[in-house]
């Protein structure tokens, strides 16, 4: 029987806390693995994963209006019940604009206007360090981000199948909305990354509720874990009422900044306390991995 696939997705709640930081250099750690940068509105693996582009796969999230200029009589009921002001003069949609709620293509008497698909990003499949590392590229002012975020982990899946990769490591996109949803349901295992900070904490709360109403196991890594004592406190009361383990504690080592202005990941820039922590935690994250395998 083919071993099941395990999927470790890194969270965060926020943007900063260091969570690229720590997936990238897992992803230099692991052996076999898949990699997939799932903050499709900012990708920031790309610039500490050195890669080479196989293939880009069109992202086609969902359809705008389109006005046939030819069947349009200028009646101007859809400039009236466009509630998002996305048809401009001329009858003509502005795509940046449009929601894609088909309200015109329904209300013109003269069927004029089309729903059409429209590209809003780009699914990127490149090899680093000669294992598959997928990415995507949202276009700016584009939605549907959550929709590209699944299509993300499906090709990364086939792919695993495939070529028989177990392991898919996720660096997910900040926040808790519907990319993050994405990014985690259908996880094996949910390591949060928080920082000793009034916001870090209150993200941290949100981001547990989260995986605790989706029943995914989940742990925690306070990084930057000495700027504050009381706040780390805080967190660890937190974890402890939420029977949440804390698995790992990562200084503040101005390294880390180093290492992404270099391009690299921390573990391959610096033998530094941040690094050892983080190859530390990356030891506890697969003991833990193996252990939801033997279960
Ligand atoms: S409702 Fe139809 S016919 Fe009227 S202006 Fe719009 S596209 Fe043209
Ligand atoms: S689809 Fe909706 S948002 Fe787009 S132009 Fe038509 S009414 Fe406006």
């Amino acid at each position: 029987m083919k071993p099941s696939i395990q999927q470790l997705a890194i969270v965060s709640g926020k943007g900063g806390t260091g969570k690229t930081s720590i997936a990238a250099s897992f992803a230099k750690l692991a052996n076999q693995r898949i990699v997939v940068d799932c903050d499709v509105d900012a990708s920031n693996m790309p610039l500490v994963l050195p890669h080479t582009i196989i293939q880009e796969i069109p992202f086609f999230g969902e359809k705008k209006a389109v006005i046939s200029q030819d069947r349009c009589r200028g009646c101007g009921d859809c400039v009236i019940y466009c509630r998002f002001n996305a048809i401009k003069d001329f009858y003509v949609v502005e795509p940046v604009l449009c929601e894609g709620c088909a309200v015109c293509a329904m209300m013109c008497p003269y069927e004029a206007i089309d729903m059409v698909e429209h590209q809003s990003g780009t699914v990127v499949i490149s090899q680093s360090d000669g294992q598959p590392f997928l990415y995507a590229n949202m276009g700016i002012g584009e939605g549907n981000s959550g929709k590209l975020v699944s299509e993300l982990r499906e090709k990364a899946k086939s792919i695993a199948e495939e070529e028989n990769y177990n392991l898919i490591i996720i660096d997910g996109p900040p926040g808790i909305g519907c990319p993050v949803i994405a990014s985690i349901t259908g996880t094996t295992h949910v390591l949060i990354v928080t920082e000793p900070t009034i916001s870090g904490i209150h993200d941290l709360e949100r981001i547990v509720q989260l995986t605790q109403h989706f029943r995914i196991p989940s742990s925690v890594c306070i990084n930057k874990s000495d700027i504050s004592a009381e706040n780390r406190q805080l967190i660890m009361d937190i974890c402890n009422k939420n029977n949440i383990p804390v698995i790992g504690t990562i200084p503040y080592d101005e390294d880390v900044i180093r290492a992404q202005i270099a391009g690299k990941t921390v573990v391959e820039y610096s033998e530094g306390s941040a690094s050892q922590e983080i190859t530390k935690l990356w030891q506890t994250v697969q003991t833990m991995l193996q252990a939801t395998i033997a279960k």
